[in-house]
């Protein structure tokens, strides 16, 4: 059946400016790190993506190794773009990012400008595309001098193969000086991307302030700490799980009985709000207008669908943000 997006997809959810730029992402954006691979079904990764688009996500984050195996998240999403979202692109906000270790020797990881151009030509090969929306430094490298990383960046916009840049997981002060070159440069830094969740504080000591001082717009990825922040794990580690499968970014041993019981009590809480923890969990995020999109990961349709539900009950009072304080130990 070919795929007619819902003529109702702009209705619910709310888009947020991207700092001081004239880009507007949405509240929830959908990101393919997992469950999008070579592993995964690709007709689950379809209906989530298309499930997204529909609900108003028209934000996709990738990076060139999200797989497993490196690049399938690109290819998965690039056979979507092929089946299904061609006549939509200029609708969508495509990401992707180039940094962690893609392919081996001195030129597959880091920062260089060698790393860099030929990374993204390879993501763009793989996506089907002619050009990113955002394009990411992935992290930090303390070797390679910033200006050659920021003019890479530079150099990409100016070649027209993405139409912003952004930055993930520099911290504060790398993150003022990568916003200073690229100002200099004349190719403003858009938006940061570092994680962020209830249970993950510390972009409150420092980035927030410099994102707010040089107007770069923030969206946050794991806001439910990869699942733990939901009703997943409240009863054992189900096979289907993160923690219950092959990734090494959610163990068993992360899902303690400390931890759980302060889950449990969290869950009791958003219940009393009528909501899941889930959305609990995603609204504290973007409480406060700080954070411009909330980047979640998903395995399901209904996972996104929960997401997309949260921007129904978003505020919370002073009495509520002192007992989540109080149950995590801030
Ligand atoms: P989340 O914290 O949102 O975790 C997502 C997981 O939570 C899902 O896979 C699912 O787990 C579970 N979940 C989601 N919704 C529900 C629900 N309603 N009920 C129960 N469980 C739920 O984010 P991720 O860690 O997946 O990261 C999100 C995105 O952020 C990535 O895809 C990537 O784009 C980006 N990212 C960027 C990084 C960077 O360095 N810049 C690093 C990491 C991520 P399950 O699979 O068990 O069902």
């Amino acid at each position: 059946m070919v795929y007619q997006a819902d003529s109702k997809r702009y209705e619910t959810m709310t888009y947020n400016r991207v700092g001081r730029s004239g880009l507007k992402l949405p509240a929830i954006s959908l990101g393919l790190w997992h469950n999008f691979g070579g592993i995964n079904s690709y007709e689950n990764g379809r209906a989530m993506l298309r499930r997204a688009f529909d609900l108003g996500i028209t934000h996709f984050d990738l990076a060139n190794n999200y797989g497993p195996p490196y690049g399938s998240a690109e290819e998965t999403f690039g056979k979507v773009m092929k089946d299904d979202f061609r006549p939509y692109r200029d609708e969508m906000i495509i990401s992707t990012k180039a940094g962690y270790d893609m392919w081996p020797g001195p030129y597959g990881e880091w920062g260089s400008k060698k790393y860099l151009v030929a990374s993204l030509d390879q993501s763009l090969k793989r996506m089907g595309l002619e050009y990113v929306d955002i394009f990411y430094h992935h992290r930090p490298d303390p070797d390679t001098p910033l200006e050659e990383t920021m003019s890479a960046l530079d150099l990409i916009v100016r070649q027209g193969k993405a139409l912003y840049v952004g930055i993930s997981n520099y911290r504060p002060e790398e993150t003022r000086a990568a916003a200073k070159i690229l100002r200099e440069l004349g190719t403003p830094c858009l938006i940061h991307q570092p994680n962020y969740s209830m249970m993950n504080r510390w972009i409150e000591e420092g980035l927030q302030d410099v994102l707010e001082e040089e107007g770069i717009g923030s969206i946050v990825f794991s806001p439910l700490e990869g699942g733990v922040l939901t009703d997943r794990y409240l009863n054992g580690i189900a096979a289907d799980s993160r923690a219950g499968g092959p990734s090494r970014f959610l163990r068993p041993e992360d899902i303690n009985e400390e931890r759980i019981l302060k889950v449990k009590r969290l869950n009791e809480m958003a219940a009393g709000r009528g909501q899941k923890l889930s959305q609990m969990a995603l609204a504290w995020v973007l409480r406060g207008g700080k954070v411009t999109s909330a980047l979640i990961g998903a395995s399901k349709v209904g996972q996104i669908e929960d997401a997309v539900e949260t921007l129904n009950n978003m505020t919370f009072t002073a009495d509520e943000l002192q007992k989540i304080d109080e149950i995590l130990g801030y």
